[in-house]
């Protein structure tokens, strides 16, 4: 895979580049070391791990298989981006989980914390059906933007306040399957 790709005519950002800022085995090694703190911490338990679509669906794919635990997974579904590239300041629940999350364990497994907004309403819906506990995972962060009242138990990278697509993560819906992480470069526009 290539460190730097130009956006082909007829795609979004045409023309402009994705230049890779973290590799995909920089990816691979990280989601090994979240997993094997979150099978420590679950020992002897059976957690549900729910991921958040769409953009954690690669994440969370990578995480449970390197589990070392017995877990149960369930997924929702929320928009705050809409197919643009900042947040829209309002989160859809486009589809909840269907797991009854009472009195379990439960580890929500985010893409990306941004502004935290999110996060927030996961929280929030989490918390109304009283799990015994909640801990959430974020692939990338971004501590810049963030709200700084929001804790996060696992964040796998900490990066600057830019928009960024691969490892499930869109834009406008494609560049989802790219191994890395890329940032999307519009200067030559
Ligand atoms: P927040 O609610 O924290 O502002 O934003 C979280 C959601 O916004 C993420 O789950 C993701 O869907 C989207 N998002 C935030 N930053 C980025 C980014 O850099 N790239 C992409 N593709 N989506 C992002």
């Amino acid at each position: 895979m290539d460190s730097e790709i130009i956006i082909p005519q007829g795609f979004p950002f045409a023309g402009n580049k994705l230049e890779e800022i973290i590799s995909p085995d920089s990816v691979q090694k990280r989601v090994a070391e979240i997993a094997s703190e979150i099978s420590v911490m679950y020992q002897g338990k059976v957690p549900i791990i729910i991921g958040v679509l769409n953009g954690a669906f690669l994440f969370m794919a990578d995480l449970v298989r390197h589990l070392d635990i017995q877990f149960e997974v369930d997924f929702l579904k929320i928009d705050s981006y809409g197919d643009g590239t900042k947040s829209t300041g309002t989160v859809r629940l486009l589809k909840d989980i269907s797991a009854d999350i009472t009195g379990r364990h439960v580890v929500v497994v985010e893409d990306i914390v941004d502004t935290g907004l999110s996060l927030k309403f996961l929280k929030h819906r989490m918390e109304e059906a009283s799990p015994k506990s909640l801990r959430f995972a974020t692939f990338l962060y971004k501590p810049d933007v963030a709200s700084k009242d929001i804790s996060i138990d696992w964040a796998g990278f900490n990066i600057e306040d830019q928009f960024v697509v691969g490892y499930g993560l869109d834009l406008k819906q494609i560049y989802r399957g790219l191994p890395g992480i890329y940032a999307v470069k519009e200067e030559d526009k």
